[in-house]
């Protein structure tokens, strides 16, 4: 959503405290604040410091109260997010492991085909790896940096 100036009659961002050109003309401050919500809102979902989008929120008029309240709802919503996305992630990992073992039963009856072979590795090791940080971001709601570390930490 765009602020008009009335004395410019330009258009100008919210994201602007007043008018870019004049200088004269504030942002309504619901706009302001909806703007700045929005745009916390959004930095904390894409890994933005909590901490420095709190301190960008007070800086801009808001309250401590209110900021910590949009602070933690945010990151909370993102959280909820990850761990979703995470189940999908584990779900399909499992998928990729079934798929792998069936192929090793191929093998095993004795298909000798190249091709199924290197199906098991890339199925057993896609599906290891995505199943591990599938199951690490439903626990922690965080994004596995690398899924390769093997590492699951049970904290937090
Ligand atoms: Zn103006």
């Amino acid at each position: 959503m765009m602020i008009n100036c009335p004395y410019c009659e330009i258009q100008f961002s919210p994201g602007y405290a007043c008018c870019p050109r004049c200088k004269d003309f504030p942002t309504p401050p619901a706009e302001r604040r909806d703007y700045l919500a929005e745009y916390v809102r959004t930095r904390i979902s894409e890994g933005g410091d909590p901490a420095a989008m709190r301190d960008c929120l007070t800086e801009n008029g808001f309250g401590d109260a209110d900021a910590d309240t949009l602070i933690r709802t945010a990151v909370s919503a993102t959280r909820s997010e990850t761990r979703s996305q995470g189940f999908r992630r584990f779900v399909a990992g499992l998928i990729m492991l079934g798929a792998g073992g069936l192929s090793a039963i191929v093998l095993l009856t004795g298909v000798r085909s190249g091709i199924v072979a290197f199906g098991v590795l890339i199925f057993l090791g896609g599906g290891t790896l995505a199943t591990l940080s599938g199951i690490y971001s439903m626990l922690t709601g965080r994004e596995s940096e690398t899924a390769g570390n093997f590492v699951i930490r049970f904290e937090e």
